[in-house]
């Protein structure tokens, strides 16, 4: 039986999954522009298969398909209605594939719309949104949620907001962050993670981004806010773990080969790469776009042969 996670993450690392649509797609389960969650009911067969090979790659916590699953962005592909069904099954999916030794993290990603001031979404409704897809995933069997490839920090914190209403016992937000460790629209790593902190995640990180170095910093700058905190709940004398940092990044900048996105970062080179992400006190580690079983796998061979 899996262990409670803040307190296995404040003693080692955890090694999360890969990509999941870079591997749909490259089986032919998936076309670009399709919503993948529709495969939890019409190819669940595949999401169990991957979902297995990541562990079999040596990852710990493994991410449900349900990235896209929010009913506003499934309502632009006429599924809104499906919401709820579409993520527990994701949940039960990824479960069902694991067994009870793996966490299950409920993936959360972005509406695809601009919130108000700037675009015609409404904060509350994208809350509701989160609310009903962090439910459906709990229901389904997720230990935790993941919020990911946020750029707008008021979506993200209304995911968290989301999340927390339905009773999320670990919320982990993680943003995209380009040059200079800033978002699209100039949020840096310590502003993130003081927002996303206060709006309840227990863990934030970075994710996804071709910008190796932009994610580097801001994730430094969140490790810092992070580690300031946890010297403080420390000396207050509290014994409950702190907050936590992660990172999973892309494999790189794709690059177009007979018009298809190819990923130039290797197994070996991300493993690597990935070791440096530890000196600034990451906990939880994986990978995004362009990353396979192959990747995780060497980054848990890595992390196995490092001294400890
Ligand atoms: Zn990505």
């Amino acid at each position: 039986m899996r262990p409670d996670l803040l307190a296995s993450l404040a003693r080692q690392i955890v090694v999360a999954d890969g990509a999941t649509g870079t591997w749909l797609m490259a089986e032919g389960y998936l076309q670009p522009g399709e919503p993948a969650e529709k495969l939890n009911l019409e190819a669940p067969a595949a999401i169990r298969r991957l979902h297995r090979l990541y562990v079999e790659a040596g990852a710990m916590l493994v991410e449900t398909n349900s990235f896209g699953g929010n009913r506003v962005k499934l309502g632009a592909a006429g599924l809104a209605e499906q919401a709820p069904a579409l993520n527990e099954a994701a949940a039960r999916l990824a479960r069902r594939a694991v067994g009870q030794d793996v966490w299950v993290a409920g993936s959360m990603g972005p509406t695809g719309k601009l919130l108000q001031p700037l675009g015609d979404l409404d904060p509350e409704e994208a809350e509701e949104a989160f609310y009903q897809q962090a439910q459906a995933l709990l229901d389904g069997g997720a230990d935790l949620i993941l919020i990911e490839t946020m750029s707008d920090l008021q979506e993200a914190a209304a995911a968290v907001r989301g999340a927390r209403r339905a009773g999320a016992p670990v919320i982990l937000a993680q943003m995209t962050f380009g040059p200079g460790g800033r978002t699209f629209m100039g949020v840096d790593g310590t502003a993130a993670a003081q927002e996303l902190l206060r709006a309840g995640a227990h863990g934030v990180g970075a994710n996804c981004g071709d910008d190796w170095d932009g994610m580097r910093l801001a994730v430094a700058r969140m490790a810092k806010e992070v580690a300031h905190r946890n010297q403080a709940g420390a000396k207050a004398g509290g014994d409950s773990p702190g907050p936590f940092v992660s990172a999973l990044p892309n494999a790189g900048k794709p690059q177009l080969v007979d018009g298809k996105a190819v990923y130039p970062t290797t197994p070996q080179q991300f493993a690597e790469e990935m070791l440096d992400y530890l000196d600034l006190g990451v906990r939880l580690v994986g990978g995004c776009c362009g990353t396979t079983p192959e990747h995780i796998r060497a980054l848990a061979q890595a992390l196995r042969r490092r001294p400890a």
